[in-house]
């Protein structure tokens, strides 16, 4: 029978990301501060613990999936943390996307401890997570890897080894400012369309079968009553949150930054979401805005 995998971290991608395990006859060992989300993935036959630290003591694989480089120093380094009580070869995978710098520091404190760390960073959305439909991208030793495939490949449909660690996130940093460019600007082509007269569900099939089509277009449409099960179509809730995607736009500008790389519309698009979180859209999903754009039309 297999060992348990401990995973950290219930939140819109955690919960159904665990569940995967569970379906693929993975005891599973979780936590979460958020106790609502425990709860709902101990009816699904998870076991909960307390702590990080607990469920390191358990597991000697551990997935963690939470905000931010600050949750993650947290969940790893902290008074109650993973490397507290973690045991020597525990394999550690970090699927949250943060800072790369963070990434090789959690690499260096887990090694200390006679642990391995990798980070492993997905694209792919809520839907996806349900349908094990993810992408990985893997950063770590690379005689690591295999083991880390194991899991991973139960959660997604591709998982892709991109080196040393910290390279999981770079890959995801730069997927996610090309999601954010091309998420503003299906927003504000839909727009433009609709304030010309054409019909959503029309112009969106038509820029899908162009060549204007893109992810934000065919698969997570901005638009209300375009496409069914997406976040637009059920008021901006779940999916992507624009807190979220305001972090990874300030993760691009910083590693932008520190590397002299300019991302004039990376930066705009920063600046935009950044607004958005000051003006209400915090906590919806990032394809809202679509409903900022059309209130700062004039009549
Ligand atoms: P979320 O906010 O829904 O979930 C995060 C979970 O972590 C929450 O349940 C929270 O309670 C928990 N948490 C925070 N601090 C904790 C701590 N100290 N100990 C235990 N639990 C703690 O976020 P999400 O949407 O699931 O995203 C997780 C990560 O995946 C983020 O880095 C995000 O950028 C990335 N991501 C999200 C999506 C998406 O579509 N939502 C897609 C790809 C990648």
């Amino acid at each position: 029978s297999k060992t348990p995998v401990g995973f950290i971290g219930l939140g819109n991608m955690g919960s159904p990301m665990a569940k995967n395990l569970l379906k693929h006859g993975y005891p599973v060992i979780a936590t979460d501060v958020f106790l609502e989300s425990c709860k709902e993935l101990q009816d699904e036959g998870a076991q909960i613990l307390e702590s990080p630290a607990e469920v390191a003591d358990k597991a000697d694989r551990i997935i963690t999936m939470l905000p931010s480089s600050p949750n993650v120093v947290e969940v790893y380094t902290g008074a109650n943390g993973i490397l507290k009580k973690v045991k020597k070869g525990t394999l550690l995978i970090d699927s949250s996307t943060i800072d790369p710098s963070v990434s090789r520091e959690m690499a260096l404190a887990a090694e200390k401890m006679g642990a391995v760390f990798m980070d492993a960073p997905v694209s792919g959305g809520v839907g996806a997570a349900s349908l094990a439909k993810l992408t990985f991208m893997v950063g770590g030793l690379e005689e690591e890897y295999t083991a880390a495939q194991e899991l991973l490949t139960c959660m997604g449909a591709n998982v892709v080894y991109c080196g040393q660690v910290g390279t999981g996130q770079a890959a995801k940093i730069c997927n996610n400012m090309l999601l954010a460019i091309g998420m503003i600007g299906t927003a504000e082509t839909m727009n433009l369309g609709i304030r010309l007269g054409l019909d959503p569900k029309l112009l969106a099939q038509i820029l899908n079968m162009s060549s204007g089509r893109c992810w934000s277009s065919d698969t997570y449409n901005p638009v209300p009553g375009v496409m069914d099960g997406v976040p637009s179509a059920n008021n901006y809730q779940g999916g992507f949150g624009t807190t979220l995607m305001t972090k990874d736009l300030g993760l691009a500008q910083h590693t932008a930054t520190n590397t002299k790389t300019s991302i004039p519309l990376g930066s705009l698009a920063h600046q935009l979401y950044r607004v958005m979180c000051a003006r209400g859209y915090a906590n919806k999903d990032f394809s809202s805005v679509f409903q900022f754009l059309r209130e700062q039309d004039e009549e």
